[in-house]
């Protein structure tokens, strides 16, 4: 019986959540869009969607849909999972799908908690921070369709609720799980739907995860989930599996796709670069302009696979992708970028790569549409949020990379793994 059903507004950030639950030994599918088969069953599902630019309404259409197929799954709690960077723009995605899940639920009340502590995501007195920065101040500030200018995230969320939004400062956290709940109850009182929660350590989020047991839908980024798995064990709803993160080996050849252009990537793609590995930059402009870059690249890749890993990216510095987005407009070039790095990806699968590595939200959610992938099994985690994964039924191993995340060498760390 499916315990708990997840909602992802993209695809690494769906692999992000269902690698935290893997770790604590919860048996994860993550399905690919709102599939129209019977359930899956396994401890967690986690429905992959492609959700968080899109317009509200359509967001808030498809999370809905999400909960149906999940409800039918049998799934006893709830969870919508965005990014630990709050990646959203004043119309939505978070605030909108969060009240209709609600909605829908019965509910009258949730948390919204970002915080990855792990990756550098803590949240204080309802601040963001990316490391020492604030989030306003970080590389978010530039990112291409969800740039974040405002750190305060009550004030970010409230812009695109109806209800009102309220605030579960760390002082209270730290007191633990009956002054969490007590302040809940007061929030509830104070007609508050969504409330933000501090947490800048793991502590913190398994402290929220205990107090969060009986709220049918919990909003949070990734890190609050680590604390789940311990509270379904302790009620007898599952059983932790040692071999939950198990992958089968596949041979073939290995690559790489790079259209995230947060800073951890340009770093990632600079490393590999700098150890003299094979890569191949795609110029957006050119592509704007109509050259087949796609053929392009694959013809470039094949002659270069037989002996090593390639990497292939459309990553640039943020005044280049200002350029860019200023000439063709943001959207535009973005889709581009996205449909040619699908269609690379389409190649290299033809031409007999199993394990590939994607990195950036949406780049990973146009690869894995094109390669027509319905289901993964999630395997170990190569870093903080991004395990490796196993398309159902193919010998295809994919790592969906959300694009701040990995260590600099990430991408042949992650290929050594499965090597
Ligand atoms: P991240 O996980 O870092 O947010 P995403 O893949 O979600 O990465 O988003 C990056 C977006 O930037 C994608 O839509 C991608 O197509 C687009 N993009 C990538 N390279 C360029 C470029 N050189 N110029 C303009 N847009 C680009």
């Amino acid at each position: 019986m499916t315990v708990l059903g997840v909602i992802a507004d993209d695809f690494t950030g769906a692999t992000d959540v269902a690698s935290m639950l893997v770790r604590a030994g919860m048996r994860t599918v993550q399905v690919i869009g709102v599939p129209d088969g019977p359930p899956v069953q396994a401890d967690a599902v986690v429905v992959a969607l492609k959700s968080r630019t899109t317009p509200a309404h359509q967001a808030v259409a498809e999370s809905l849909a999400a909960l149906r197929w999940l409800q039918a799954a049998g799934a006893r709690q709830f969870y919508f999972k965005y990014c630990s960077t709050f990646d959203s723009t004043p119309a939505g995605n978070i605030g909108p799908v969060a009240e209709a899940l609600l909605e829908a639920l019965g509910a009258d009340f949730t948390i919204a908690c970002p915080a990855f502590p792990e990756n550098g995501r803590t949240v204080f007195r309802g601040h963001l921070f990316v490391g020492d920065e604030l989030l306003s101040d970080s590389g978010m500030r530039h990112h291409p369709l969800t740039p974040m200018n405002d750190a305060n995230l009550l004030r970010v969320l409230q812009a695109q609720s109806r209800g009102r939004v309220g605030l579960v400062r760390h002082d209270t956290v730290k007191q633990g799980v009956p002054a969490v709940q007590a302040r809940f109850a007061c929030l509830r009182a104070e007609g508050v739907r969504l409330a933000v929660a501090d947490a800048i350590d793991n502590d913190d989020l398994r402290t929220l995860a205990v107090a969060c047991a009986d709220l049918p839908l919990i909003t949070a980024g990734s890190g609050l989930a680590l604390g789940l798995p311990a509270v379904y064990e302790a009620r007898g709803w599952i059983r932790p599996d040692a071999q939950a993160a198990a992958l089968q080996a596949v041979g073939g050849a290995a690559a790489v796709l790079a259209g995230s252009c947060s800073a951890a990537t340009r770093a990632q793609v600079q490393h590999w670069i700098a150890s003299g590995r094979p890569a191949l930059r795609l110029d957006a402009r050119e592509l704007a302009q109509g050259r087949p870059l796609a053929a392009e690249a694959l013809a470039w890749a094949r002659a270069h696979l037989p002996e090593a890993p390639v990497l292939i990216y459309a990553t640039a510095r943020p005044e280049e992708v200002q350029a860019i987005q200023a000439e063709f407009g943001a959207e535009r070039a973005g889709a581009l970028v996205e449909a040619c790095l699908a269609a690379i990806a389409q190649g290299l699968i033809a031409s007999g790569v199993r394990r590939l590595v994607v990195a950036g939200g949406e780049t990973s959610g146009a690869v894995v549409q094109a390669l027509g992938v319905r289901q993964l099994r999630i395997g170990a985690a190569i870093d903080p949020g991004v395990p490796w994964t196993q398309v159902e039924h193919r010998p295809l191993l994919l790592a969906l990379k959300s694009g701040n995340f990995g260590s600099t060498d990430f991408f042949s760390k992650a290929l050594e793994q499965v090597s």
